[in-house]
């Protein structure tokens, strides 16, 4: 149940319980025999925001996504029903809405992204009607699919600001939705789609970008990249831009225009001693900790990491934020991932086990004991003197980064299987060690994974 804070001070201080907030929680929850954690949450509701682009084409009613906040707090955690004010991070200490100064011994912070509705003059006033919709508002999100139903040719356009936005691919998601239920009722051969976004590309990552490219040329869509959108006039139905490279003011009429607005960190984190230059939370992207407040660890939309602000992404940072938080709680060293992708031989198949893709463990700041080395060299041998060498350089991520194709790996002794441990490894005491990183060949994966036998 809600409450004001019961206690002035927790071990662990949860702020936010969106979905980073609450995965924390809960993940921390099983791990913790004492549990001393509050959340600090304002919502009554929690929302799944994914299902928003299909409420948006008419799959889903908007009302599934929402869910009673009660339901998601892991039991025995407080629930301080307020919003943070201001953060103190050298006293160890939020202030809430409510004017209350709560301490902490770590803290999690989890705020999400903030949605700039007044940025764009027009936007808000006019969102919910006159065919201008956004997914990105649980209010309004109904009202997409409203537009898209009754949109009987013409112009119908949509936008992506030149910020980063929570999901990059739900602005387009809902057009190639429309696109299709255009299509399907026989209305496409007399509208015009346009997808204006201020970004120089379709999209981020070159390899997406290929293929949505030819998805939006097969679809005949007109992209208009480098167009910022500045202004909206609901009441005559045209959005204006500005393009980024000419500074041209354009403007384009439309039938239904379906709007991302800009967004920013939120303003508590901008204006604290958290924030980095961007306004986003500072974090070390490969431990999750903050470099300046070690007992800090932002995660999700409001965190500066080089990700997507994305659930799936989430879904990845979560259990390195539990695993570093617990082994700072332990006193011991964070852990910084690196390493390489390891398959089938490649990886070293020793008694009947391949590991598939093993982060590197790098010690903070080189206090951490050597990991154990697994692998085969080229000649087939087990450990060798070069993969030795390496394993007593363990800090060195780089040097093996630099190795293709990878043939060994590096994993702590204590996640090895006993049988292998004694085959082939060099002992090392256990570390606790897990992995998140940039690096798209990890992004898929964090920790260790020993596929079972057989
Ligand atoms: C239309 C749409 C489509 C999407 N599609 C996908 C998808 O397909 N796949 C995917 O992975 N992701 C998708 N996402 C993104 C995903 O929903 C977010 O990235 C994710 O919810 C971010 O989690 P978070 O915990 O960082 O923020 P949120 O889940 O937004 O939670 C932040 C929480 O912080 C609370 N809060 C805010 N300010 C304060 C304060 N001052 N004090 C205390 N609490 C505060 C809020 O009330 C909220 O509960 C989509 C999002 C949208 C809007």
């Amino acid at each position: 149940m809600p409450t004001a804070a019961a206690k002035r001070h927790y071990n662990i201080l949860v702020v936010g319980g969106g979905t980073a907030g609450i995965t924390v929680a809960a993940q921390l929850r099983r791990k913790l025999k004492t549990y001393d954690l509050a959340i600090v949450e304002p919502s009554q509701k929690h929302y799944y925001q994914p299902l928003w682009t299909l409420v948006g084409a008419g799959v889903f009613p908007k009302q599934q996504s929402e869910r009673a906040e009660s339901a998601f707090i892991p039991r025995g955690a407080d629930w301080i029903q307020e919003s943070v004010a201001e953060f103190r991070p050298a006293e160890n200490a939020i202030v809430t809405s409510g004017g209350q100064t709560i301490t902490y011994d770590y803290l999690v912070v989890a705020l999400g992204i903030q949605i700039d509705w007044g940025k764009i003059p027009g936007l808000a006033e006019g969102l919910g009607r006159n065919g201008l919709c956004s997914n990105y508002s649980y209010q309004h999100v109904d009202y997409t699919w409203e537009c898209i139903r009754n949109f009987r040719g013409g112009t119908a356009l949509f936008t992506m600001p030149s910020t980063a936005v929570k999901c990059g691919g739900a602005p387009q998601k809902i057009m190639y939705l429309a696109d299709d239920h255009f299509r399907r009722v026989g209305v496409r051969d007399r509208s015009q789609v346009i997808f204006a976004s201020a970004q120089s590309a379709l999209f981020a990552v070159e390899k997406y970008r290929r293929t949505l490219e030819k998805v939006v040329a097969r679809k005949a869509i007109d992209l208009r990249l480098q167009h910022n959108l500045v202004e909206l006039h609901p009441e005559r139905k045209e959005a204006i831009f500005e393009h980024l490279a000419t500074h041209e003011r354009v403007t384009i009429p439309y039938d239904m225009a379906h709007v991302t607005p800009p967004m920013s960190a939120p303003d508590v984190i901008k204006q604290s001693p958290l924030a980095g230059p961007a306004g986003w939370v500072e974090v070390d992207k490969f431990t999750l900790q903050h470099p300046r407040f070690p007992n800090v660890f932002p995660i999700g939309d409001c965190s500066g990491l080089p990700t997507s602000k994305t659930g799936a992404a989430i879904r990845k940072q979560a259990p390195v934020v539990v695993r570093n938080l617990l082994s700072a709680m332990r006193g011991e060293p964070q852990a910084r991932p690196g390493g390489v992708r390891l398959r089938g031989k490649a990886a070293g198949n020793v008694s009947g086990r391949s590991i598939e893709r093993t982060p590197q463990h790098v010690p903070a700041q080189g206090l951490c004991p050597p990991p154990a080395v697994l692998g085969r060299d080229a000649a087939g041998a087990r450990v060798t003197p070069r993969l030795r060498n390496i394993a007593q350089q363990s800090s060195g991520s780089s040097l093996i980064r630099k190795n293709p194709p990878p043939l060994f790996a590096v994993i702590p002794s204590s996640r090895v299987p006993t049988s292998v441990r004694a085959e082939s490894l060099e002992s090392a005491p256990a570390v606790p060690t897990v992995a998140a990183t940039d690096d798209p060949v990890f992004r898929e994966d964090v920790g260790f994974r020993v596929p079972p036998s057989g």
